[in-house]
């Protein structure tokens, strides 16, 4: 478990396996440490103690320091391919999302959200569980699609 004491997370860290999870907290304990250390310089900051030592890590569980330079030729070959056809997977888009949330946050007791699952659509209903029994799932106005009920 991490601390609220960066030079101890930095040598606990040390027995970290998870990358992910030591690069979220060096970046919380970096902030820590630039706000309870005014006047660092940047080439003090870079060469923090508590920097080098998660970077030693973070060189650890990428084998850096055993692929060397011939890793990281490799590494940059790589990512200069990916970087080429990299296509950023599409967000949702952010005003529907906002529709749906409108509804949800509006929606009383026993009122249940409903939303078009087309791509382009995503139009929003809000029924009663006593209208669906009558009715059962709303369909899409817009677009005739079954609508769906995400929580
Ligand atoms: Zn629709």
């Amino acid at each position: 478990m991490p601390t609220d004491n960066p030079y101890q997370n930095a040598l606990d860290v040390q027995d970290a396996c998870n990358l992910s999870g030591v690069v979220l907290q060096f970046a919380i304990d970096m902030q820590t440490i630039w706000d309870n250390e005014p006047g660092l310089s940047t080439e003090d900051r870079n060469t923090h103690p508590v920097v080098m030592m998660y970077v030693d890590k973070l060189a650890s569980l990428t084998h850096r320091d055993l692929v060397g330079a011939t890793g990281y030729h490799y590494a940059k070959r790589m990512c200069e391919q990916q970087a080429r056809v990299w296509v950023a997977p599409e967000k949702e888009m952010p005003s529907t999302n906002r529709q749906k949330n409108l509804a949800v946050a509006k929606a009383g007791e026993g009122e249940i959200v409903f939303e078009c699952p087309e791509e382009t659509c995503h139009q929003v209903e809000t029924v009663t569980a006593a209208w669906m029994a009558e009715h059962g799932t709303p369909v899409c106005p817009d677009c005739d699609s079954d609508m769906v009920y995400e929580p």
